[in-house]
């Protein structure tokens, strides 16, 4: 009895607790969850300090699968908004579908934003994974300034008050996105058309070979599919042997072994990395959207010389 009364007791403290703390000036910022740390940079670019975001999938980690922590579900349940890239990137072992249900945000009012709405898909390409979409949208800067609205439109929508503060943000931020959108063609035209081939292990590069004109080449065509047969290596292997591109590039979130093999069997170096999937670490290369894109156009311009 004494026990029971105990516990009744605690629970009521953190309730009073919680009570007390929710109205701490913290708490009036709107609760975010991000799915990986791309879409974090671009709704803190968005939200500025009137959002408390939470991402996911760790930095230099692959979002395509995940297995959320307990504290991701209870940040997930609290959300007001949660944003994700869709297009078939959080899909292996499903694992941002059953978060969703855990956190009881699976119904159609929840306000589960899907940033790459309005994005022109494209398709993958290998045998039997042609009805799945490719999800390395953001990749093209101007997909990245859709993500950016799409963003700017759903904190608008949870928080209206704060719209014009939304609005302001987003239009100075899309400004330096177009800018570095069209630094980028003008760039990486220097290149020489025919070394002008982007070879990495994940076929990320899609709507980044369509945007700034480069053809790309790959190891396997997703994260999800089987990395690193030797079916695999022996096609990219081949492809490399009918051009005349000089060097070979790794992602800062897979495996670099497969990239390796390939690079001794061509006798093509590996002239440096780039990022697909993640950011860099805070402080370190590549550590916002922007520079991250910054960093693949220059690796790529040394890289391809
Ligand atoms: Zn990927």
């Amino acid at each position: 009895m004494i026990k029971k009364l105990g516990s009744t007791i605690l629970l009521a403290a953190a309730l009073l607790l919680s009570a007390c703390s929710s109205e701490k000036s913290d708490n009036d910022k709107v609760e975010v969850v991000a799915t990986y740390s791309i879409i974090y940079d671009l709704v803190k670019n968005v939200g500025g300090d009137k959002v408390e975001i939470h991402s996911l999938v760790p930095i230099g980690s692959n979002p395509h699968e995940y297995d959320p922590l307990p504290e991701d579900v209870m940040k997930a349940t609290d959300a007001d908004a949660v944003f994700y890239n869709g297009l078939n990137l959080e899909e292996g072992n499903s694992w941002f579908e059953k978060l969703m249900k855990s956190a009881d945000k699976s119904g159609e009012d929840a306000p589960v934003f899907r940033v790459s709405e309005g994005v022109e898909p494209i398709h993958l390409e290998s045998k039997g994974l042609e009805k799945q979409m490719d999800p390395h949208a953001w990749l093209d800067i101007k997909n990245g300034i859709k993500y950016v609205e799409n963003i700017r439109d759903a904190l608008s929508e949870v928080d209206p008050e704060n719209k014009e503060y939304y609005k302001k943000n987003a239009d100075a931020y899309i400004k330096e996105l177009n800018a570095l959108h069209e630094k980028t063609i003008t760039e990486l035209e220097k290149i020489p058309k025919e070394k002008r081939i982007l070879i990495t292990s994940e076929g990320a590069f899609k709507y980044f070979g369509n945007a700034y004109n480069m053809d790309t080449g790959y190891i396997w065509e997703i994260n999800s599919d089987s990395q690193g047969s030797p079916q695999q290596i022996k096609n990219v292997v081949d492809y490399i042997g009918q051009t005349k591109v000089p060097g070979l590039f790794v992602e800062t979130s897979v495996d670099p072994r497969s990239m390796e093999t390939v690079s001794k069997e061509t006798g093509i170096p590996i002239k440096g990395k780039v990022f697909t999937d993640s950011l860099g670490k805070k402080g370190e290369d590549g550590d916002t959207y922007i520079e991250m894109m910054k960093w693949n156009t220059e690796t790529i311009i040394k890289g391809l010389q």
